[in-house]
């Protein structure tokens, strides 16, 4: 005999045939309000990292990494919108894997939640030292333009996605990692440019060890030298130096889907670093991720 809570379960699904599937879990739940893509259960259960505690890596747990010594880290700083659980790691694997794309706006969309933090973060940074060099400099009276002008919300002026190699992409179809970063960039109103290539094919990176990656993945990507690609980075760059009162390097960021020993981020950051030197410009790069292992 069929229980009370499954026939009311599903005479609840014949009033109401209209929820929608969950885009996580597949089942017909109350969609969250939030990200009506999911239900309310998974919506509950994405673990944010609402506050990093390597703030180097952003990572949510202590990190041994950022530790060592690996010689000057090539970025700023990572942030990362969740920490990789099982639960994401079957979530990732839906879109990476399983070619689910129709994941691409939401994981974006959270992805977006962590440039948010990043921009808060930097934002207050900004303030702080206009702030300070405010104090420091001439107290009174207080130059409110330049207080103003430098305490406008940071923001990023280009997005970089993490290429994959032309062997991935005709297996997959696309490339998460540009998917992602369209997503932030559509609704920040950065440009997104395909700064970076694949130089060779790296096999899959989950079973090897952390020395191991960093062996493969150094010489993995370079500076895309397109003349087309170069002819927009330089017009970008231009255009800024024209526009921007602050002298502040252009802040560029590198999107990948998740960030695990780093080793990908540190040879992309190396590799663009050394295209924005041989256009004249020293570069603050960053990096954003969906997932933080
Ligand atoms: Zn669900
Ligand atoms: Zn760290």
């Amino acid at each position: 005999m069929r229980s009370l809570t499954s026939w009311m379960k599903q005479a609840r699904s014949l009033i109401s045939p209209s929820q929608p599937e969950c885009l996580f879990c597949g089942r017909r739940g109350r969609p969250s309000p939030e990200w009506p893509e999911i239900c309310l259960h998974c919506q509950s259960s994405i673990p944010w990292i609402r506050v990093p505690r390597c703030q180097t890596c952003g990572r949510h747990v202590g990190c041994p990494d950022c530790s060592r010594s690996h010689g000057p880290i090539p970025i700023r700083c990572n942030r990362s919108a969740v920490a990789y659980t099982s639960e994401m790691r079957e979530i990732l694997g839906q879109y990476k894997y399983r070619g689910n794309e129709r994941l691409a706006p939401l994981l974006g969309l959270m992805l977006d939640r962590a440039y948010a933090l990043l921009q808060q973060e930097q934002s207050g940074q900004q303030l702080n030292e206009a702030l300070q060099s405010n104090f420091f400099s001439k107290p009174f009276p207080i130059r409110h333009s330049k207080l103003r002008m430098r305490s406008n919300l940071w923001q990023a002026d280009l997005l970089v996605p993490v290429p994959v190699s032309a062997v991935r992409l005709s297996e997959r179809g696309f490339n998460q990692a540009e998917r992602l970063a369209e997503v932030v960039s559509l609704r920040r109103g950065i440009p997104q440019l395909p700064l970076l290539v694949r130089t060779h094919h790296t096999a899959k990176q989950s079973f090897k060890s952390r020395r191991e990656r960093l062996a493969d993945m150094k010489h993995a990507f370079a500076g895309n030298t397109d003349s087309a690609v170069l002819q927009s980075l330089k017009e970008h760059l231009d255009s800024r130096a024209t526009h921007q009162l602050e002298q502040r390097p252009p802040q560029i960021i590198i999107v990948d889907d998740i960030y695990t020993t780093g080793s990908t981020i540190r040879a992309c950051a190396e590799a663009l670093q050394q295209l924005c030197r041989s256009q004249n410009c020293l570069a603050e790069i960053y990096s954003l991720t969906w997932a933080r292992s």
